[in-house]
C-alpha cells in the first residue's frame, strides 16, 4: 500500500476526486489505483480565500507499488496496522481495574481479550443511571456524590465533547480508535485529524464496551468503591471494595488503579496507606463563550457556511510577563457549559457537545497555569485543597444552588459586576448568577486571565468580546498530584498497584488515558511470562 501525503482536496470532494488527486501526485493513471482510501484528513483555512481539504491517502495499486513510490517525494511504502495482544499464561487471580473511565475500560478490555477475566470496579452507576442522575442535578440542582459528570461509567469523558484527538504518538491510539468504531462509534474517527464522538455516541459505545469485557469472561461492578486495600511485604494481596455500606475484600496480585482526578476521598485513603506521591502543576481558569457563528466566521471567512465543514475550534495559548501561561483548553464547537461537580456545595465548570455540535454557542475552557508554589503548603494534597476553596467561593457566588457564577468579558476586563448577559447567554444548567468573578477567584488568575483574553484577542478576532461569557471555576482541567511508578509501571511504594491514566499524573484526555490503560494492563501481561 503506498501512503500519500500532503494531497489538497476541495471541500466537495467525493471518491473520483480522492482518486484523480492521488493519481496526480504519483502520476500514473486513475486506471492503475485498485483502491484509494483517505487516511488522515485535516482542514486547510490558513487562507481564508481558499479554505480546503489535506489528506493523507491510502492506495494500493494493479501495478508494482514500490516504484512508483520511490519517484515520488510524498509518497511512503506502508503497511494497515493491526494490533497484536503480548502473550501472557493465565493469572492465578484475576486482575482487578479500578475505575471505568478511558483508561480503566481499556485496561479491562485488553486483559479480557487476553481471556484474563478482569473485574471493573466502579464507583459510580451504569451510563443509563448516571444519565438519568446527571439530568437531574442539570434540571433540579440535586447532586448525586456517587454518579455524576466526573464519577459513573465511562468517567470523566462519557459527558464530554468526546474530542479523541491527542499530543500522543503512540500507535496504540489506533487500537483505540478501531474499538471505538467497532463498539459503535462513526467510522469518520479513523481518518480526521480532529475526531470527536460528542457525548450521544459516547454513552452508546462506552455501554458496547462493556457488553464485549463481560462476554469475554470480565466482569464489571457498579456502585463499588475502592475503599482500602490489603498487602504483604509491600506487595498487594487484596482490594477493600464498599458496595451500599458493606465491605468486602477481592484477593488479587494486580489492581490497575485508573481512578480519575477527582476521586478525592480515594487519593486521600492512598496517601493514608503510605502510597507514594507528589504534587504536581495544573491549571485553573473559567469556561469562556462565544456565538460559535462568530467562531465560524473568524477561522472560516467567507466559507464559514460551508455545508462540508464543520463548526469551527479554535487552539490559544500566549505567555504573560509575569511568568505565568494563558491557555485555551477542550474546546467544544457547538456545545455546552456542563455542571461538573462530584462533591456537595462545589460548583465546578467543563464542556461538552453532542455529535452534531450544533448548539449555538463555542465554549472553551480558559486556564492559567498553577504551580505547587500557589498552593501554600507543601502538603501532598495541597493542591486537591487549593481545588475545593475556588470550588466553594464558587458555589457561594453562584448563590448556594449550584448556580454557576458569570460574568461577561467587558465588565471582567473593566472590573465591574455583571447584572445580565448580552448577546451571549450562558448555556450553563442548572443556572447562572451574573457577578463579579473577582468575588470568587485570587488576583493572580483574574490578572493572568485579563492579560490573555486581550493578547489572544490579537490572535483571534473577537476572542475578548464584550459579550463573551465567562463561567467559573474551571478546577478539574488535570489531577494536582501524580502517584510514583517504577518503570514496570507499578506504584514504587506498592507491587501490584498499578497508577495510571489522568488521575495518577499519567495522562491528559481519552486518548492518552485509554493508551496508558492498555499499556497497564500489557505490562501485566508481559509479566506472566
Ligand atoms: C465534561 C468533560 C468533558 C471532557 N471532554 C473531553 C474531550 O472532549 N476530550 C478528551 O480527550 N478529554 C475530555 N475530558 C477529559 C477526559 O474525560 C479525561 O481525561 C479522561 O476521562 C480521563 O480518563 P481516566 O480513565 O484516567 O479517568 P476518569 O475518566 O476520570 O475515570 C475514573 C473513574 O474511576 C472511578 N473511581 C474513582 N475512584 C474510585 C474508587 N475508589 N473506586 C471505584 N471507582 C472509582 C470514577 O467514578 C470514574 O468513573 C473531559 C472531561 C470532562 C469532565
Amino acid at each position: 500500500m503506498i501512503r500519500i501525503n500532503n494531497v489538497s482536496l476541495p471541500l466537495d470532494y467525493d471518491e473520483t476526486t480522492v482518486k484523480k488527486c492521488a493519481a496526480k501526485a504519483l502520476k500514473i493513471n486513475t486506471g492503475e489505483i485498485r483502491y484509494a482510501s483517505i487516511y488522515k484528513r485535516s482542514v486547510d483555512a490558513r487562507k481564508k480565500s481558499n479554505v480546503h481539504f489535506e489528506a493523507v491517502i491510502d492506495v494500493k495499486l494493479s501495478c508494482k507499488e514500490q516504484p512508483i513510490a520511490d519517484r515520488c517525494s510524498k509518497a511512503i511504502i506502508a503497511e494497515e496496522y493491526t494490533y497484536s495482544l503480548p502473550e501472557s499464561k493465565p493469572l492465578k487471580k484475576r486482575p482487578v481495574i479500578i475505575g471505568s473511565g478511558p483508561c480503566g475500560m481499556f485496561a479491562a478490555l485488553i486483559l479480557a481479550q487476553a481471556g484474563q477475566n478482569p473485574i471493573l470496579i466502579e464507583r459510580g452507576r451504569n451510563v443509563d443511571q448516571r444519565t438519568e442522575d446527571v439530568s437531574k442535578f442539570w434540571l433540579t440542582g440535586k447532586l448525586d456524590t456517587a454518579s455524576n459528570v466526573q464519577f459513573g461509567e465511562g468517567g470523566a469523558g462519557t459527558f464530554s465533547d468526546g474530542k479523541l484527538n491527542t499530543g500522543t504518538k503512540d500507535i496504540r491510539t489506533r487500537k483505540v480508535l478501531n474499538e471505538f468504531v467497532s463498539h459503535g462509534a462513526p467510522k469518520e474517527i479513523l481518518y480526521l485529524a480532529k475526531p470527536h464522538i460528542g457525548t450521544d455516541m459516547l454513552k452508546n459505545t462506552v455501554r458496547n464496551m462493556r457488553s464485549s469485557i463481560i462476554a469475554l469472561g470480565g466482569e464489571v461492578l457498579f456502585e463499588s468503591t475502592m475503599t482500602g486495600f490489603k498487602n504483604k511485604n509491600g506487595k498487594i494481596t487484596a482490594v477493600e471494595i464498599t458496595h451500599q455500606g458493606n465491605v468486602h475484600t477481592i484477593d488479587t496480585d494486580h489492581v490497575i488503579l485508573a481512578i480519575g482526578h477527582s476521586a478525592r476521598d480515594t487519593f486521600r485513603m492512598l496517601s493514608r496507606h503510605g502510597i507514594a506521591m507528589q504534587q504536581k502543576p495544573f491549571s485553573m481558569g473559567v469556561r469562556i463563550e462565544h456565538l460559535q457563528e462568530n467562531i465560524n466566521r473568524q477561522q472560516y471567512g467567507s466559507f464559514w457556511n460551508s455545508q462540508y465543514l464543520s463548526a469551527a475550534d479554535y487552539k490559544l495559548a500566549v505567555h504573560l510577563k509575569n511568568g505565568r501561561g494563558v491557555y485555551t483548553f477542550c474546546m467544544c464547537p457547538g456545545g455546552t457549559v456542563v455542571a461538573a461537580a462530584s462533591e456537595e456545595r462545589r460548583v465546578v465548570t467543563n464542556g461538552m457537545s453532542e455529535f452534531a455540535r450544533d448548539k449555538i454557542n463555542a465554549n472553551s475552557a480558559l486556564l492559567v497555569g498553577i504551580t505547587p508554589n500557589d498552593f501554600g503548603s507543601e502538603d501532598i494534597l495541597a493542591g486537591v485543597e487549593f481545588q475545593r476553596i475556588l470550588e466553594h467561593q464558587a458555589f457561594l457566588a453562584g448563590g448556594e444552588n449550584y448556580h454557576a457564577p458569570v460574568q461577561r468579558v467587558c465588565d471582567f476586563l473593566n472590573g465591574k459586576k455583571s447584572t445580565s448577559p448580552g448577546s451571549v447567554i450562558p448555556s450553563y444548567k442548572p443556572g447562572y448568577e451574573p457577578t463579579d468573578l473577582h468575588l470568587c477567584l485570587p488576583d493572580f488568575i483574574t490578572d493572568s486571565l485579563q492579560q490573555g483574553l486581550i493578547l489572544m484577542d490579537n490572535r483571534l478576532n473577537g476572542f475578548a468580546d464584550g459579550d463573551a461569557i465567562l463561567t467559573a471555576v474551571e478546577s478539574r482541567s488535570s489531577s494536582p498530584v501524580r502517584i510514583l511508578r517504577d518503570e514496570n509501571m507499578q506504584s514504587v511504594s506498592m507491587s501490584g498497584l498499578y497508577p495510571c491514566g489522568e488521575g495518577a499524573g499519567y495522562a491528559g484526555g481519552i486518548m492518552s488515558a485509554a493508551v496508558d490503560g492498555i499499556k497497564a494492563a500489557e505490562m501485566i501481561l508481559k509479566l506472566t511470562m
